[in-house]
């Protein structure tokens, strides 16, 4: 099966996987979305109420500003694949609840494997704190981590989520200048390593 196949099982899984929270205050499941080889995996916290009616991830607001932003760096939005940590809208856009994301999680891992992505981006502390536990946005956005995850060293970027950046200028600053990082990152990978921490204990994750 190739990678474009393996996702349309996956999402049909999850669309079959009654025992999902949140499904039934949505309209319906919002998957990931874009190129299944790209070497970049966004991953945003939770649809909106444009992606609920859509059933795409990131096509308000804080999708068309992604947008812009990953055309920044020279690349277009169909280079790259963006997805969520939760795939169903929560009731008024609220927070995702820890058993919420928990619950989600095993197939947010799964896509993960089947992209194989070079960077993983976290839109937003959701994300990020998928894989930085403890860490503060406001400290580590724009740095690039490495973890031990799902078997490989995996680099992951954190950066503010683009609703953030639509209500702060110092934010829309600091995500506009995290985006250079993507292509730095993108262009050089292999440098020393500084140990951080990470949810697992076996697990090591490094600051680069
Ligand atoms: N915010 C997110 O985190 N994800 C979306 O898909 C839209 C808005």
């Amino acid at each position: 099966m190739d990678k474009r196949a393996k996702l349309d099982a996956l999402k049909e899984r999850m669309e079959d996987d009654k025992t999902l929270p949140l499904r039934y205050g949505a309209t319906q499941l919002v998957f990931g979305e874009g190129n299944a080889g790209a070497e970049i995996y966004f991953l945003g916290e939770a649809p909106g109420y444009y992606e609920d009616k859509a059933g795409r991830p990131f096509v308000g607001l804080a999708g068309q500003l992604l947008q812009k932003l990953i055309e920044s760096i020279g690349m277009k939005r169909d280079d790259v694949y963006i997805s969520n940590i939760v795939r169903f809208r929560p009731p008024g856009n609220r927070d995702p609840e820890a058993d919420e994301i928990a619950a989600f999680s095993p197939y947010v891992d799964e896509e993960i494997k089947i992209i194989n992505p070079k960077v993983i981006v976290t839109l937003g502390r959701f994300s990020m704190n998928k894989f930085l536990v403890d860490a503060r946005i406001s400290a580590v956005h724009g740095k690039k981590f490495v973890v031990d995850f799902l078997g490989k060293k995996q680099i992951v970027l954190p950066m503010y989520h683009p609703a953030a950046a639509l209500r702060s200028s110092a934010i829309m600053n600091a995500i506009n200048g995290d985006f250079m990082v993507i292509k730095k990152v993108m262009s050089d990978r292999d440098e020393g390593i500084e140990v951080g921490q990470s949810r697992e204990p076996q697990s090591q994750l490094s600051l680069i």
